[in-house]
């Protein structure tokens, strides 16, 4: 170590003048202005010996000292220790593994059911989820069998529900809204798209045997809950604006609390 403190002792050196004076006075110069020591230099065995730090800081040189190692850092960085990222962590969901195992060869897009309008609109849906979130685009492929327009047969107010055969019904009423509203038409089938992630995840639980129909110790708002994660993550990849996560953050959340 000492050696090595040596040679860039000696590099500064070179840098900063020693002025010699009489009786072992000495003046540092740095860049012609003389340098004010609390440590003065001195001679020890031939070799002049100045207050390293003082010298390194006029010259705008980074210096560290860590005692425990006695390691004296010279514009280094002492070994960091890498920082947890500070975004929020990726959920390990199901989606990630599918695209470790599964390619896209043996997937095709479901048929669908509606009026023209409604065809080029899931259509559109589809093309956006295949291109943004390719993971998620593959477990609707996987799940959802058909998409129709229609009304599903049940009391809870929906904009897209899904039956056991893996068709995905989405509401007409909703549907009609949609359409009719100022909204943005790649933003509605980007929404479109993260409702499908949403009802492919039911249908993945179902076949799983997670679904609540099968009776299993999943409840109602474990099922609710990673379908509306899975959305959720569907709604930031497809960039449907940080309003429409929050909207979806509520949803997880509600069925988180209870
Ligand atoms: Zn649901």
């Amino acid at each position: 170590m000492k050696r090595k403190l040596t040679i860039v002792l000696m590099t500064l050196m070179i840098m900063a003048t020693v002025v010699y004076a009489a009786q072992e006075d000495y003046t540092i110069l740095v860049n012609g202005t003389p340098l004010k020591c609390n440590i003065p230099p001195r001679v020890v065995n031939g070799y002049i010996l100045v207050p390293f730090r003082t010298i390194a800081e006029a010259l705008g040189v980074d210096i560290h000292y860590d005692s425990s190692t006695n390691i004296i850092y010279v514009n280094s960085k002492p070994e960091e220790k890498p920082e947890l990222p500070q975004e929020q962590p990726e959920l390990p969901l199901f989606a990630e593994l599918v695209n470790r195992y599964w390619t896209e060869t043996d997937l095709e897009t479901p048929p669908i059911d509606g009026p023209d309008d409604f065809k080029k609109f899931i259509t559109e849906a589809l093309e956006v989820l295949k291109n943004k979130t390719p993971n998620e685009y593959r477990i609707v492929l996987s799940y959802v069998k058909n998409i129709k327009l229609g009304k599903a047969d049940t009391e809870e107010r929906y904009d897209a529900a899904v039956v056991s055969d893996g068709t995905v019904i989405f509401n007409t009423d909703s549907y009609n809204m949609w359409i009719n509203s100022r909204c943005d038409k790649e933003w509605l089938a980007k929404n479109a798209a993260a409702l499908l992630v949403h009802e492919a995840t039911h249908m993945q639980q179902n076949v799983c045997g997670m679904s609540i129909v099968g009776g299993t110790q999943f409840t109602k708002d474990d099922i609710e809950l990673m379908a509306y994660l899975a959305q959720y993550r569907a709604t930031q990849k497809l960039g449907l604006g940080k309003e429409a996560e929050k909207e979806m953050w509520k949803h997880v959340e509600e069925h988180l609390k209870k």
